[in-house]
């Protein structure tokens, strides 16, 4: 079905439910890059020239940074009709319906 004849409500939510995705992606990329670096605060000190402070500070930097992006994913991962975070009893993902057919709140049709 070419995208113009879709239902807009569908449309809205498939883009936010891929904005969610994206933003769990990279959260786990900078989860796993703190991890990488404070493994090598730990194995090598003074490694680029940055001492075992400096590595944990960046590696504390990244963490955080993944939990905000997290969220931010998570907060806008919403029913486009009644706007409530779409949550689910099911498959769970942090209590997020991941593919949702219908909104647990209203019903709106959402893919
Ligand atoms: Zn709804």
């Amino acid at each position: 079905m070419p995208e113009t004849e879709r239902d807009p409500v569908v449309v809205e939510f498939q883009q936010r439910r891929k904005t969610m995705l994206q933003n769990f992606l990279l959260a786990l990329i900078l989860f796993a890059l703190g991890l990488a670096a404070k493994q090598f605060s730990e194995a090598i000190d003074g490694f680029l020239g940055i001492g075992r402070a400096g590595w944990t500070a960046a590696a504390i930097a990244q963490l955080i940074a993944g939990v905000v992006f997290a969220l931010r994913g998570f907060w806008q991962y919403r029913c486009p009709v009644c706007n409530e975070i779409v949550r689910a009893h099911d498959r769970y993902y942090l209590g997020t319906a991941i593919n949702p057919t219908r909104c647990p709140r209203c019903g709106a049709r959402l893919r």
